[in-house]
């Protein structure tokens, strides 16, 4: 049975040189030198007293560059694991993970969305708990929980969820006290895109992810952290960018934003208004989509102004950003394949001249897979690697 401990105090270098074998794959102590620019006798000391506990292993041999081959360090992945959390809108998913924020296991568990916060965070522990418990490997030394909403500066504070009635909830000091392992919080879809920069354990890509179901989100993550080191972290509100001139009244409190021309709920509201049939159980986009297919004209005209709307929004995201791959996610991805490629089109079309050969846009795979990935990076980034 794992359990839940905070990461013992580790020597003042294990952190760079834990960073230099993640980025660079196995090297020799020399090697280990020149990138974290330690002495030789400093680097000699904290990998021996790494090996020595288990963080990091001698492997194999290196490509000799000069001289005779020495031996490979490599880091031990199993050697701690970190739990990801992700709270949606009625459910709350788990997932504990390795050194390179790979998946062990999951869980997930509904809520009551009307409960308060406090509650559902004491929920948010006892599954964290009993994930852990579940589980036979390494302690577990940290948590990163990703939420739909607006974040502190400092990771620490769910400043607002509307759906759920948020508003300045302290959530990683309840769920420190709570399970006695550090705890950062940020917003769902900036670690959606953090969890693709992480598929396959392997750090890929500047990406811009835009996440839109009940609201419209925008989360940008890059391989090399410090390509947006001045940009934008936690949510962005490009979804409450007002896109229509004396639009409908949207959940923000303001008129005509973005999501309110592109979200679920409005879109189920405008099919309902075109006479459409919709029920609150009618999976409303599938219907949309069926319908513009067999060429209803009120469906045709919601589904030009979604692709029209997103990118407008996506081109902007790309001229400030230039990213290397835009994903889109949640409905968007499930959207046909004619609707995904006219939003790919429509977004090249607007975009600066420049950056149109080299624009890529793709339907997200599955983004609840992705968020607990980047809930996993983010907390090992706090708890393991700095
Ligand atoms: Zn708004």
């Amino acid at each position: 049975m794992a359990t839940l401990s905070r990461d013992r105090r580790r020597g003042p270098y294990e952190a760079a040189v834990l960073r230099v074998l993640r980025e660079c794959g196995p090297v020799s102590r020399t090697r280990v030198g020149e990138l974290t620019g330690l002495s030789a006798a400093t680097v000699s000391k904290a990998v021996s007293a790494m090996v020595g506990s288990g963080l990091v292993r001698e492997g194999g041999v290196t490509e000799p560059r000069m001289g005779r081959p020495a031996v490979a360090l490599v880091p031990a992945v199993d050697a701690v694991t970190v739990c990801g959390v992700q709270v949606e809108y009625g459910t709350i998913r788990l997932a504990l993970a390795d050194a390179e924020a790979r998946v062990r296991s999951t869980r997930s568990v509904p809520f009551d969305v009307t409960a308060p916060a406090a509650e559902v965070l004491d929920l948010v522990a006892a599954e964290v708990s009993a994930l852990v418990a579940a589980d036979s490997g390494a302690p577990c030394i940290g948590l990163a929980v990703g939420l739909p909403g607006a974040v502190d500066e400092a990771r620490r504070v769910n400043r607002l969820t509307i759906n759920l009635g948020w508003r300045d909830v302290p959530v990683a000091d309840h769920l420190e006290r709570a399970l006695g392992v550090p705890v950062v919080v940020d917003h769902h879809v900036r670690l959606m895109a953090l969890g693709e920069t992480r598929r396959g354990g392997t750090a890929r890509d500047a990406i811009a992810y835009l996440y839109v179901r009940r609201g419209v989100g925008l989360g940008i993550a890059a391989a090399v952290p410090q390509r947006y080191a001045a940009g934008p972290s936690g949510e962005s509100f490009l979804g409450h960018t007002r896109v229509a001139e004396n639009g409908v009244l949207c959940r923000c409190g303001s008129r005509g934003c973005l999501e309110t021309v592109v979200a679920e709920p409005y879109l189920r509201a405008r099919m309902h208004g075109a006479g459409h049939r919709i029920t609150p159980e009618t999976p409303v986009l599938p219907e949309l989509h069926r319908l513009a297919a067999e060429g209803d004209p009120a469906a045709v005209e919601i589904e030009t102004d979604v692709a029209g709307h997103l990118a407008a929004a996506l081109a902007t995201v790309v001229n400030l950003f230039t990213p290397d791959l835009v994903l889109v996610g949640g409905m968007v991805a499930e959207a046909p394949d004619r609707v995904v490629t006219r939003i790919r089109e429509l977004t090249r079309e607007r975009i600066f001249p420049l950056l149109r050969e080299d624009f890529r846009l793709e339907p997200a795979p599955s983004s609840d897979e992705a968020s607990l990935r980047g809930a996993a990076a983010l907390a090992l980034e706090v708890s393991y690697y700095s």
